[in-house]
């Protein structure tokens, strides 16, 4: 047995969207079913590794062996992954976070309708970015970050890399919303590049888990 298998890891997983409520039944979102962030989770914890699985509203079953977080906004998301990262070795950030959410949440439903007018606007504000406040003072934490890209977006995703300070970035793309299988480029700080073409989630999972398994072991 390697010492990287050997070693109990405390690895920390986001998953889902986070949603911004305008009133009491109105939301922003982004769209994500949270299967990547799922399957991290459930692959870390077969390997014997403590999860916490820190996850906006999915429709997916919690994996065996996981402590599952539910957290609705990105705020909340921040608070839970704050006190998780403080004594986490690993950090996965699968999450689409909503960049932006509304100014003011209405207490009643919004009745801009009955004006009778043909246009209306939200005023929003710019959620933090969880991702880059955490991964700050990361220390010899292993962070790895996603970028759902269009087009060619593999420039973007090796700047996020650095802007963030992480040390894996995942590059996927829209195809891999709602998917079983995803095609992906896991780019390094280290300047190592790797990808994967139409794989099965869970086999993304285990390649990443295996690379900060080998980064912290
Ligand atoms: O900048 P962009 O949204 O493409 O970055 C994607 C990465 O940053 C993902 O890992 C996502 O979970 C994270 N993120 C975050 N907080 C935000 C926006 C994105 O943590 N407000």
């Amino acid at each position: 047995m390697t010492a990287a298998r050997a070693s109990r890891l405390r690895v920390v997983v986001t998953a889902g969207p986070t949603r911004e409520y305008v009133d009491p039944v109105r939301y922003i979102s982004n769209e994500s079913s949270g299967r990547m962030g799922f399957e991290i989770a459930a692959e870390a914890a077969r390997r014997g590794h403590r999860v916490t699985l820190s996850t906006g509203p999915v429709v997916l079953e919690t994996p065996p062996g996981v402590s599952r977080v539910d957290v609705v906004s990105a705020r909340d998301m921040l608070a839970a992954l704050r006190r998780a990262f403080r004594s986490a070795d690993v950090l996965y950030m699968s999450a689409a976070v909503a960049d932006w959410r509304p100014a003011r949440r209405l207490s009643g439903k919004w009745r801009k309708k009955d004006s009778g007018g043909e246009t209306a606007r939200i005023d929003l504000v710019k959620n933090p970015d969880i991702l880059a406040s955490v991964a700050r003072a990361k220390g010899s934490r292993v962070v790895v970050g996603f970028a759902l890209e269009t087009g060619n977006g593999e420039r973007r995703a090796k700047a996020k890399l650095r802007r963030k300070n992480l040390d894996y970035v995942v590059l996927n793309d829209a195809s891999a919303l709602n998917a079983r299988r995803t095609t992906v480029t896991i780019l390094g700080r280290d300047g190592s590049r790797k990808s994967l073409k139409g794989r099965p989630k869970r086999d993304v999972a285990r390649v990443l888990v295996d690379l900060a398994a080998a980064r912290q072991g």
